[in-house]
């Protein structure tokens, strides 16, 4: 049949989408997108990406349903409360829609989803409510070049973000010295997070959760399309006043999320299987004599140490799911002082730990520096377990 013809019908259930002269559904339906947040923004996102038959949408989310979520949440119901968002959310994102695949990972994007995620999706679409996720989802798009689309709102009111990855500014590059402020007061001395500064429980009507969950899926909708949209931009809306107005952040030079990682070499590895020695031993030929570290993407916290009494717990967990309850001694009830490692040497006595141990996602990319060079990996072999749908 020629391209030019045009025959509705009637039992295609996007019928009406192809009427639209540069719509493309077969691009819809190869389309991969990551939502991270299943809250009310997520929730319209999820719903949009559904109805437009994006073929394979992943959700995390790490919260589980309260009565207060019912308000704004269009896919829980009353009967869902106590279950994980994730789940919920992709359950009737499979009823909306029974042509679509979609992958509920019941987790914490800070710890939980690898770089290799981030590399197979298409876009990704913020839908958090801290600093410290946006920066982090910030840095891992620029590392694997993946579009992301950030969403805030507040009251009435809303900003949509959408950052291109490697050439245009980004979130960072867009934060305020008060931003920085309000991420460090999580790691203030010494260096374990206080768990009540963790989400601000931020007031929103479900109208603006629509408005901004729209513009944020019709970003998507074109970035899927391959038509122009300008990176490093923030379009604001004022709910009050009913103004809108476009902002472009500056490309700063000095920003940290900029780096980009070479393409990884895939191993048939698993983060919860394979320990750092035997990655070590499987990469040697890419480098050569001589020591090798792995430079670990996510602080890890070996132990906390107790120097009045000298009491040493062992805590193996990235810096970002230590609590400060965990940071004290229970002896003393004195805060103690965590031993905190960057990297990982082929000589240290971790060696031996699992990767996942070493605070390394499933399917994550991880980076190994020899004497004169770096590569990365990717864990090829939780590709499976992770993009299916039966995960969370
Ligand atoms: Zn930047
Ligand atoms: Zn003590």
């Amino acid at each position: 049949m020629p391209d030019d013809t045009f025959i509705i019908d009637d039992d295609d259930r996007y019928s009406r989408f192809r009427l639209i002269h540069w719509w493309d559904q077969d691009r819809l339906s190869r389309a991969k997108i990551l939502v991270v947040g299943a809250g009310a923004l997520g929730n319209e996102v999820l719903k949009n990406l559904a109805l437009l038959g994006v073929g394979h949408i992943l959700v995390v989310d790490f919260d589980k349903i309260e009565k207060s979520n019912l308000t704004r949440s269009v896919l829980f119901r009353s009967r869902d409360r106590g279950r994980t968002k994730a789940e919920v959310a992709a359950e009737a994102l499979r009823d909306l829609n029974p042509h679509i695949r979609v992958t509920a990972i019941h987790g914490n994007v800070l710890t939980d989803i690898g770089l290799g995620v981030f590399r197979d999706v298409n876009v990704v679409i913020g839908c958090l409510d801290n600093r410290e996720s946006r920066l982090w989802v910030n840095r891992s798009c620029w590392k694997v070049t993946t579009p992301w689309i950030d969403g805030g709102i507040e009251v009435i009111n809303g900003v949509v973000k959408v950052f291109t990855p490697p050439d245009s500014a980004c979130y960072e590059c867009g934060m305020t010295e008060n931003d920085y402020r309000l991420i460090n007061l999580r790691y203030s001395c010494p260096l374990l997070r206080q768990e009540d500064l963790q989400s601000g429980k931020v007031p929103t009507a479900p109208t603006i959760s629509s408005m901004i969950g729209g513009l944020q899926t019709q970003e998507a909708l074109k970035l899927v399309h391959a038509i122009k949209v300008p990176g490093g931009e923030a379009l604001v809306y004022n709910g009050v006043a009913n103004q809108f107005y476009r902002t472009r952040y500056q490309h700063r030079d000095d920003c940290l999320s900029h780096e980009t990682y070479p393409e990884p070499v895939e191993l048939p590895f698993r983060a919860g299987t394979h320990t750092a020695s035997e990655l070590f031993a499987a990469v040697r030929e890419h480098f050569g004599e001589g020591r090798l570290q792995i430079v670990l993407d996510r602080d890890l916290v070996v132990s906390v140490n107790c120097d009045q009494c000298g009491t040493n717990r062992r805590v193996m967990k990235p810096l970002a799911l230590v609590a400060m309850s965990q940071g004290m001694c229970p002896e003393c009830n004195e805060m103690a002082r965590p031993e905190i490692v960057h990297s990982i040497e082929s000589d240290s006595d971790l060696v031996g730990q699992k990767l996942g141990d070493l605070g390394i996602a499933p399917y994550d990319i991880v980076r190994v520096a020899g004497c004169h060079k770096e590569q990365t990996f990717l864990l090829g072999g939780d590709r499976d377990a992770v993009m299916s749908e039966g995960n969370g």
